[in-house]
């Protein structure tokens, strides 16, 4: 697990599993951790390293209803967990399946977690809107396309946008169940802007950004999904593994066409 200071009030950490980033903020007194680093070493660790950045914990936000992205509370148990309207509904609509699909990747690592997933009582968080902390607030935006649901937060006074799975360096566009291409579109020309605004920008996988390079990403995957079903892969987004999301996304195209 590595962690980078982005800003004073800023931290990004990545799993050792995917690149998925987890996204410290502080403001004032309160600190809210956006997703979640995935293995259990990397989750029993990280309340040492949010107190080490002298940040005092307040409670959990999530980017997505992706299981990997939503394991914050083996972290932080009995914390609360903020997400979009969108993820709260998609989370109602499938009991457990975060809680199931985190069983199936630990027994297929051998992972062992002292305790299962429980998310308790989610906060439904109107998107497009605000979430408060300490003086200031933090901007909700939505983000669908990927999956039904999302929302990707801007911290205004640290230039910084965490945009769940969108414009990652090392996976391609997703489509994946729920996920359509008209949404994710749409959810990359509303970000662009803030994009634009960006000093850095925390993909939900893959290393920190900053704006040029995020906005680079950004235009290419929009070529990208524009050119679907015929589209080539991003030259550096070609292995097996992006292969094999290309072919999901391609049936995902056909199938609504
Ligand atoms: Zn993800």
């Amino acid at each position: 697990m590595r962690a980078v200071g982005l800003h004073r009030d800023v931290l990004v950490v990545t799993s050792r599993i995917w690149q998925t980033t987890c996204t410290v903020v502080r403001r004032g007194e309160e600190c809210f951790v956006i997703d979640s680093p995935v293995l259990p070493d990397e989750l029993e660790l990280l309340p040492a390293v949010v107190e080490h950045a002298g940040f005092a914990f307040s409670g959990l936000l999530a980017t997505h209803a992706d299981w990997d992205h939503l394991l914050g509370r083996l972290a932080f148990p009995g914390a609360p967990i903020g997400v979009a309207e969108t993820t709260a509904a998609r989370l109602a609509a499938e009991p457990g399946a975060a809680a199931r699909e985190l069983r199936a990747f630990d027994d297929e690592h051998y992972a062992v977690r002292s305790a299962p997933l429980s998310l308790g009582h989610v906060q439904a968080l109107p998107v497009p809107g605000h979430c408060e902390i300490g003086d200031a607030e933090i901007e909700l935006h939505p983000a669908d396309g990927h999956t039904a649901d999302g929302m990707a937060l801007w911290i205004g006074w640290a230039d910084t946008l965490v945009c769940g799975d969108y414009l990652s360096p090392v996976e391609i566009p997703w489509i994946s169940e729920g996920g359509s291409r008209a949404a994710y579109l749409a959810t990359l020309r509303r970000l662009a802007p803030v994009v634009e605004a960006a000093e850095h920008v925390v993909p939900g996988h893959g290393e920190v950004l900053d704006g040029t390079r995020a906005a680079a990403i950004l235009r290419e995957d929009a070529a990208y999904l524009e050119a679907l079903p015929d589209a080539e892969l991003p030259i550096a987004r070609r292995s097996a593994a992006q292969r094999a999301i290309h072919a999901q996304n391609v049936a995902r195209v056909r199938a609504v066409s």
